[in-house]
């Protein structure tokens, strides 16, 4: 009888262990973007996701430059890891004509270079003009967005619009919330637009549960960036949080996307010169802890 009990003691054990340790071990969903670990170039972050076990890669455009797209997206799949998408394009408005067509113009080839990189999703950051009303800002979004949507159908490319936090409503972005991103995939009515939700510019609204739903039910939920939110924050731009340091719901909001509907991945977009100061390899660590503990 001893000698069964001792068995199945170990059967309990080590059902315990297979509990406990399968969940630490799964990054099927951990997305991270090139930005994040800035101190590697694309060759390098690629070959370090791979052998940490990252699933997808976020390509922000600078570090397609002096690449070819499509050799850059076949060596990112032979290493195993998904391409999730290309950061960034937007940046539409303009006090002038030329500047917007200019704009259009770019916007354009970062839907070429996300085709050709095998990305199927280029996120924009809509920009914003100090010199003319949020509102104009936003009729030329929609515009711009509008005179690439050919493009970007022929390519099969889709296109998600980020809102910014409203403290970055005067240059980066007019649309500041998701209710304000789902009027404008309202307008645009198409299939292609859609929405990247970062916890960083969304965490504080109040009206996030049902505008998130809206988006999900009208399947634009295209993306989900994750980092945190620093109390104080000392640079708007380079002080973001690792998810765990900063006052983010992060488990809530992550609940709340997810039982709208989401399912993909999880993408960590930190940008920090204080973990930008330590060992790359340091911080991709951090993040894959983080990630497991806290998003
Ligand atoms: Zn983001």
């Amino acid at each position: 009888a001893s000698h069964a009990n001792r068995r199945a003691h170990e059967h309990t054990l080590l059902f315990l262990r297979l509990m406990t340790a399968q969940p630490l071990k799964d990054f099927s969903r951990l997305c991270v973007h090139t930005i994040t670990t800035k101190g590697w170039e694309l060759e390098e972050a690629v070959d370090r996701y791979g052998e940490a076990g990252v699933s997808g890669i976020t390509v922000w455009r600078q570090w397609l430059e002096g690449r070819n797209p499509a050799e850059a997206g076949q060596r990112i799949r032979a290493a195993g890891i998904e391409v999730v998408s290309l950061c960034r394009g937007g940046f539409y408005p303009g006090l002038e004509e030329k500047s917007r067509e200019e704009s259009v113009e770019d916007n354009k080839r970062a839907i070429e270079d996300a085709a050709a990189l095998g990305a199927p999703l280029v996120v924009l950051v809509c920009g914003a003009v100090p010199g003319q009303s949020l509102v104009e800002s936003r009729k030329q979004i929609t515009d711009g967005i509008a005179s690439t949507l050919p493009l970007a159908e022929s390519l099969g490319v889709k296109l998600a619009i980020e809102p910014l936090h409203p403290m970055y409503a005067d240059d980066r972005s007019a649309i500041n919330t998701l209710g304000t991103a789902n009027e404008i995939c309202d307008e645009l009515n198409h299939p292609l637009v859609g929405i990247a939700f970062d916890v960083y510019h969304l965490w504080w609204d109040p009206d996030l549960e049902g505008q998130t739903q809206r988006a999900a039910d009208a399947n634009r939920l295209f993306a989900y960036h994750v980092c945190d939110w620093m109390t104080p924050t000392s640079d708007l731009l380079n002080d973001r949080g690792l998810m765990g340091e900063g006052c983010i719901d992060l488990r809530g909001i992550r609940g709340m996307v997810e039982g709208a509907g989401f399912d993909g991945m999880i993408e960590v977009e930190v940008f920090s010169n204080r973990w930008w100061e330590k060992p790359t390899a340091e911080f991709l660590e951090a993040i894959q802890q983080a990630y497991l503990q806290h998003t």
